[in-house]
């Protein structure tokens, strides 16, 4: 079924040859094979938006994808923020993405209604002991050429948003709130319409080199749903591609590792932080109009504010280091998504910081999201990495690994950096 699936996304493809597979009771069975121009293997906000770049390009393109529809993994479990690009590294990847994805994103979503606001954002300082930071922030944001940025007194701050208590904040004015599933709908539309093929309960199991391409071993989700683990997997269908992304989220790196001739030695050590947040139990008015940030902890932003357009106030995430993700696990993106209503004690006292009048029994779990990290807890952040044929030396294979927070913002610019990089 597959097989015809793939077969039917384009009547001017062919049928190239075949490659033998052992199955799991010895018996050797011919693998068909296809050929595409593009691949993009996994359908979140960045490889939505990297189809889409491509597809505009007048690429014919493929998206394979795990689950039953787009957007159901990091790219549905995140704050919505468009990032100004305050917190990066000068002219580390995600200092340059950010900056020029949120103008891309501002851009789009305006030119296409998809819904967003540019409600800006106050970073706090609730003890004096908090103000040198908040004062390297600013020196970071300038550095990164965020606009606007402006040091408010804590009673300018505390005039602008009544129910805020802190001593000093970091006002961006060009930090806001998108609906991400809207924006990524309006992408998938825009790429279809340039004809790519969306591949839902479909799964990149794995690939090889022939020559210096890479082809891709593709099966249906509900092999490897139903997958025991004592047997090697097997693919339907072959793909071969002049381009593929990989752009798998969490399980990229483990995706990236059953790439037989892929020099495993470029590919990074994965860490996984779980953050959750709690919901505000509806209030007829929302306390805060802007976002409302923390100083940033150790591996995320800390508990903060974030408004959806309807007014709804959520907290978080927090951090929560995930030990013990195996390959296997992470590749079959078995993560616990559960918010444990239990972790709302350490959110009281963290939002009480920067909002005292919160009251008790206000929150409720919502949910919870998984930050594919390339460094570890007490670890210094690592920067986006994207590699190509000069690192890994696989001519036409593109490696998307850690794309964290700002990915959301960037999404637009990655697209735009691969297309305009490595597409031939
Ligand atoms: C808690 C949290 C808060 C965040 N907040 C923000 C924010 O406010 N602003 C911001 O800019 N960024 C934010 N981010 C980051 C942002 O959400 C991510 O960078 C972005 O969503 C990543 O998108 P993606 O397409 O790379 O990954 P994903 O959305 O995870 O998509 C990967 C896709 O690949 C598919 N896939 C996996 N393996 C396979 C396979 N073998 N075969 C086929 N398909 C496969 C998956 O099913 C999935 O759909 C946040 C992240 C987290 C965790």
């Amino acid at each position: 079924m597959l097989r015809h699936a793939i077969r039917g996304l384009r009547n001017s493809r062919r049928w190239i040859s075949s490659k033998n597979f052992t199955s799991r009771v010895g018996v050797e069975r011919a693998v068909a094979r296809e050929s595409v121009d593009c691949v993009v293997i996994g359908a979140g906000v960045v490889g939505i938006a990297v189809a889409r770049e491509l597809a505009l390009k007048g690429r014919e393109v493929v998206v394979i994808e795990f689950a039953s529809t787009f957007g159901t993994g990091t790219s549905s479990r995140n704050s919505e923020v468009i990032h100004a690009g305050i917190y990066y590294p000068r002219n580390s990847l995600k200092a340059i993405f950010c900056a020029r994805g949120r103008e891309l994103l501002y851009k789009y979503c305006s030119e296409h209604e998809v819904p967003h606001k540019q409600i800006g954002k106050l970073i706090v300082a609730t003890r004096s002991s908090e103000v040198p930071k908040l004062n390297d922030l600013m020196i970071r944001g300038n550095e990164n050429g965020v606009d606007g940025l402006r040091m408010l007194e804590g009673f300018e701050a505390m005039e602008m948003e009544p129910e805020l208590q802190c001593v000093r904040a970091l006002l961006s004015p060009a930090s806001g709130i998108v609906d991400t599933h809207s924006l990524m709908l309006s992408l998938v539309g825009e790429a279809e319409n340039h004809r790519t093929t969306f591949c839902y309960n479909t799964a990149v199991i794995g690939g090889h080199l022939e020559g210096d391409h890479i082809c891709l071993h593709i099966s249906e989700s509900k092999d490897l749903e139903n997958w025991d683990r004592r047997f090697p997997l097997h693919p339907e269908v072959i793909l071969m591609a002049k381009l593929v992304v990989n752009s798998a989220g969490l399980s990229a790196p483990a995706l990236a590792k059953r790439f037989d001739g892929l020099n495993s030695t470029v590919i990074p050590a994965s860490h996984y932080a779980r953050g959750c947040y709690f919901v505000l139990s509806k209030m007829k008015t929302p306390p805060f109009k802007h976002l409302i940030y923390p100083i940033p902890e150790d591996g995320g932003l800390g508990v903060h504010v974030t408004l959806d357009l309807d007014g709804q106030i959520k907290f978080g995430p927090d951090v929560e280091w995930i030990n013990g993700a195996d390959d296997i696990s992470s590749f079959l993106n078995k993560f616990d998504y559960s918010v444990c209503a239990k972790r709302v004690e350490r959110f009281y006292p963290e939002i009480r910081k920067y909002y005292p009048n919160l009251k008790d029994d206000s929150l409720e779990p919502g949910y919870a999201g998984i930050r594919p990290k390339l460094s570890g807890a007490q670890q210094s952040a690592v920067d986006f990495v994207i590699q190509g044929e000069d690192i890994h030396g696989v001519p036409g294979l593109v490696n998307l690994f850690g794309i964290e927070s700002p990915g959301l913002t960037s999404s637009m610019a990655i697209a735009e950096h691969i297309v305009a990089r490595y597409l031939r």
